[in-house]
């Protein structure tokens, strides 16, 4: 239950190669957070009993998702709850999770509910990459919500970063002001989202087989950053080679 117990070879393994290319978001996590990028606290509950000790154990309040190997969007699926304060919250949620995921997508299988702490509110960016067959792995970099999908506002880098791409990835997007602080905004920890771009590029490096990889959002603050959702993608194993 304890994430980070399981190495990423053992979730690679477990995945890979195999019938399944998306990995749940706890997986996901266990991977960012070994590759250095800070994660909020997120455990699979299997039954609502186990969901209770989990949040109790976290301390409330907490955020739960439906965690499917087929749900991609977990959102548009109602399988996101944030702000859960009570035990009693928590029991009903896994249950509405659960439902709701059915109602949606009635062929999924739910392997149960990610129970994770709530992270204080931030500055939402977005760190992602994919894998170009002729170039190799790409990192992007945006702001969250409407500035990346309605403004594609990103930026973007090939693998292996060196610090400068980093310190200009952040820099030279159109929204810059806002992570460097505006009115009363403080300014956001530009040097541990270079810091998280740069142990990306590793990571990537280290792992061919990644094919997707999207921390969505990220919340950025005066000090620090958390990453409160993850999204890792496997390339498709050829079985002829
Ligand atoms: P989706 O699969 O739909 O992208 P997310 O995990 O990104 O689901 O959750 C949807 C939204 O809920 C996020 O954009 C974020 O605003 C909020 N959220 C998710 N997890 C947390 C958390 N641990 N703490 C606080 N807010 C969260
Ligand atoms: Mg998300």
């Amino acid at each position: 239950m304890q994430m980070g117990t399981m190495t990423s070879t053992e979730i690679f393994k477990k995945a890979h190669p195999g019938d399944r290319t998306l990995l749940t978001e706890v997986e996901s996590k266990a991977l960012v957070q070994e590759a250095g990028i800070p994660v909020v606290p997120t455990h699979l509950a299997r039954n609502k009993s186990q969901a209770a000790r989990i949040a109790q154990a976290l301390g409330l309040p907490v955020v739960m998702k439906v965690v499917s190997p087929e749900v991609v969007h977990k959102s548009d699926v109602g399988g996101v709850k944030t702000g859960l304060r009570s035990l009693r919250q928590v029991r009903a949620a896994y249950d509405d999770l659960v439902a709701s995921t059915r109602k949606a997508l009635p062929s999924a299988s739910i392997l149960g509910v990610a129970v994770q702490r709530m992270a204080p509110p931030g500055v939402e960016v977005i760190l992602g990459a994919f894998r170009n067959p002729e170039f190799g792995h790409v990192v992007m970099f945006g702001l969250g919500g409407v500035m990346v999908e309605v403004l594609q506002d990103v930026s973007l880098r090939l693998v292996p970063l060196t610090r400068r791409d980093a310190r200009q990835m952040v820099r030279e997007i159109k929204g810059f002001s806002l992570l460097n602080g505006y009115r009363q905004h403080p300014p956001c920890d530009i040097l541990a989202l270079e810091e998280a771009l740069l142990n990306l590029s590793l990571f990537l490096e280290k792992h061919p087989e990644v094919k997707e990889l999207d921390l969505n959002p990220v919340f950025c603050y005066p000090q620090g950053i958390l990453a409160v959702d993850a999204r890792v993608v496997l390339e498709e194993v050829n079985p002829n080679t």
